[in-house]
């Protein structure tokens, strides 16, 4: 059911500053407020508000009339790896072709970026009669391409190449092309003059489209699907859920793929600066003390799916496979912040759903990777369930999942905003209600 829109959100979203817009267009267009965080604050009782922190995370909440228990959490990442577009990019080779000179943004696949077009999307500061002014920027056409090196060329290119970014990964972008040419490009697309973008932070990304296919059309892929899936997911449940007896709370964060260490990412002050703002409506630093004792954040971020062909690759007990239902993620050494207490909630939520779930574990001598979940306690410690989709080709720039299981998260999320924790302290008096 859901799944086309989600399919449409992602390719809508390029990159993670329109994964942001994206959502605040479904936040906008549900009546929510914006706020910005160099402004006093007057929040209300009932009210529904969202911030976004450096364009390019996003956190909106919903304040019930009444009693608030605590914070029901939802958090997602809207960065993918994909390169990095550097300052004075174009280089000559030879009179004849110009490349563009990018960096690598996080740990991708690199293998799949060949012999696919390629555009250039993300933001730009330009001067105006009025002062900088920040513009998204999209060049929304096929402009670049890592062409592969035939066979012919490398004969041992199928028993596995080492590749170099300085090398390999340098994306062919015209013939003989002067300076600033892709800049010209981004000029064009602003509709501004070359000369008046001061500043810009650009990112490649692969320009096929999402698509369903399989024998019954049961599989669906597409870009970014880690992990703009789950951020589609939780804004829709969050922009189609009622009012409860708690703060309902969505977060989008940027980063997530380069270690969350930035002004808005997981690790930031971001979350607990909201969620301390919303909680003096309640009392101050108390209130913000005795809600996130009863709170629960759902970390939603993909997790890997059985391969095909690899099948031995998975723990042979706590594996999932795509329209297998919600992935619970659980780990040894908590990179995933599952335990019993908040799978058990969570569980909860999947049963009063009727959603399924299944259960992901690394094999044990495989580290996996991280997520969100256990960085977000540095600044806000709350208990937290990492969850996800099950998915192939993680990090490829075309990546694979189930499409039964965009409405099995929506679904869940749903449910998860009409619960509330109350008293969770007292865990011999566990008390975890729908309302
Ligand atoms: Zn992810």
């Amino acid at each position: 059911m859901f799944e086309r829109e989600m399919m449409d959100f992602i390719d809508r979203s390029p990159v993670n500053f329109y994964a942001v817009r994206n959502v605040a267009l479904m936040l906008d267009k549900a009546g929510f407020v914006r706020l910005n965080e160099g402004d006093v604050w007057h929040l209300q009782a009932g009210g529904r508000y969202y911030t976004t922190r450096n364009d390019s995370s996003l956190i909106a909440f919903r304040i019930p009339e009444g009693e608030a228990c605590g914070f029901m959490m939802v958090s997602a990442h809207c960065d993918s790896p994909c390169f990095k577009v550097k300052e004075n990019p174009e280089s000559d080779v030879l009179g004849k072709y110009t490349r563009i000179s990018v960096e690598g943004y996080g740990g991708m696949l690199m293998a799949p970026w060949f012999d696919r077009p390629v555009s250039v999307a993300g933001r730009a500061y330009v001067r105006t009669n009025s002062g900088l002014e920040m513009r998204l920027v999209n060049i929304d056409r096929d402009i670049l391409m890592f062409p592969s090196l035939a066979i012919h060329m490398d004969r041992k290119a199928n028993d596995g190449h080492e590749y170099k970014k300085n090398v390999d990964m340098v994306p062919l972008f015209g013939g003989e092309c002067e300076k600033g040419a892709l800049k010209r490009l981004v000029a064009e697309s602003l509709e501004v003059e070359a000369q008046d973008i001061v500043s810009t932070d650009l990112f490649t990304y692969n320009r096929d489209k999402c698509r369903l296919w399989g024998a019954n059309e049961e599989f669906l892929s597409g870009s970014r699907l880690d992990d703009l899936m789950c951020a589609y997911a939780g804004a829709k449940a969050f922009v189609d859920s009622d009012e409860a007896k708690n703060v309902q709370v969505l977060a989008i964060f940027d980063n997530e793929e380069v270690g969350s260490l930035t002004r808005q990412g997981a690790c930031s002050t971001f979350m607990a600066d909201v969620l301390k703002r919303v909680s003096a409506l309640y009392g101050g630093d108390d209130a913000f003390r005795r809600m996130i004792a009863n709170s629960l954040n759902v970390s939603a971020d993909n997790a890997h799916a059985v391969h095909p062909n690899f099948p031995e690759l998975t723990d042979p007990n706590n594996r999932c496979y795509l329209n297998g239902g919600v992935v619970i993620k659980k780990n040894a050494s908590q990179k995933y912040a599952s335990d019993a207490y908040s799978r058990a909630l969570f569980i909860k939520v999947c049963e009063e759903a009727g959603v399924k779930y299944q259960c992901f574990e690394n094999r044990p001598d495989m580290p996996g990777g991280s997520t969100l979940g256990n960085l977000l306690n540095y600044s806000v410690s709350v208990a937290t369930v990492d969850v996800g989709l099950a998915q192939l080709a993680m990090h490829s720039p075309y990546e694979t999942a189930g499409r039964e299981d965009v409405d099995s998260l929506v679904e869940v999320l749903k449910q998860l905003y009409k619960m509330h924790i109350k008293n969770l302290g007292v865990t011999i008096n566990v008390e975890f209600k729908d309302v």
